[in-house]
C-alpha cells in the first residue's frame, strides 16, 4: 500500500480529496502547512477546522510547527501578480521534504480539487519537485468535484473561509479586483 502525505490548505477541501485517496489504496496522512493564510489568526481559524476534519475522518495528521510569513513575504514582494507561483513552490516544497524525511512514497496536495486555483500551476510545480526530490508527485484533475466535498463538510460545521489565504488574495475578493 502506497504511503501518501497530502498536503491540505483547507478542510473543505481536503474531504473528498482523502476520500479519493483512500478509494486508491493508499494510506493517507494529511500534512498542514500554509503561511500563505493571513493573518494569524485566521489561520488558526482554518487550521482547527482541519484538525477537527481529521478527527472525523480518522486521518492522522502532521502540523508543520513553522509558520514562515517572513519567508513568504520576502518570496513574492516585488511582482505580486506572479505570487501563487511561490506560493505553491514554499508549501509543496515543504510537503514533498517531509515526505521524504519521514519515509512517505508520495505527495499529493488538496489544492488540485479547487477551480479557483492555478491548476496547471500546481500540477508544474508537483512534478518539478518530484523530480528534485526522487519522491512521487500523485496528480490527479478533482475540480468537477469540488461541490461534493464541501457537501461532506457542510454538517460538521466547519469554519468556512471567503478568501484564498494572502492580504493580496483578500484585498482582490473584497474589491473586486485582480492585482497586476
Ligand atoms: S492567492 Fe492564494 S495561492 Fe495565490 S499567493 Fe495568495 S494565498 Fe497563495
Amino acid at each position: 500500500m502506497k504511503r501518501l502525505l497530502i498536503h491540505s490548505c483547507c478542510a473543505h477541501c481536503a474531504a473528498y480529496t482523502v476520500n479519493y485517496w483512500r478509494e486508491q489504496g493508499c494510506e493517507v496522512s494529511a500534512f498542514w502547512y500554509n503561511p500563505n493564510i493571513h493573518p494569524y489568526t485566521e489561520h488558526q481559524h482554518r487550521l482547527e477546522a482541519m484538525q477537527s476534519l481529521a478527527k472525523t475522518m480518522s486521518l492522522p495528521i502532521i502540523v508543520a510547527e513553522d509558520y514562515d510569513i517572513i519567508d513568504y513575504f520576502r518570496g513574492v514582494v516585488g511582482h505580486e501578480s506572479e505570487r501563487c507561483q511561490y506560493c505553491f513552490k514554499l508549501r509543496l516544497s515543504k510537503t514533498a521534504g517531509t515526505a521524504k524525511e519521514m519515509g512517505f512514497d508520495a505527495f499529493t496536495t488538496t489544492l488540485l480539487i479547487s477551480p479557483q486555483q492555478k491548476h496547471e500551476l500546481i500540477k508544474e510545480v508537483g512534478e518539478e519537485l518530484a523530480r528534485e526530490t526522487g519522491v512521487e508527485f500523485l496528480y490527479t484533475d478533482l475540480r468537477k468535484r469540488y461541490s461534493d466535498s464541501r457537501h461532506i463538510t457542510k454538517p460538521l460545521d466547519l469554519y468556512r473561509q471567503q478568501y484564498c489565504g494572502c492580504v493580496y488574495s483578500k484585498w482582490e475578493r473584497y474589491a473586486d479586483i485582480t492585482i497586476k
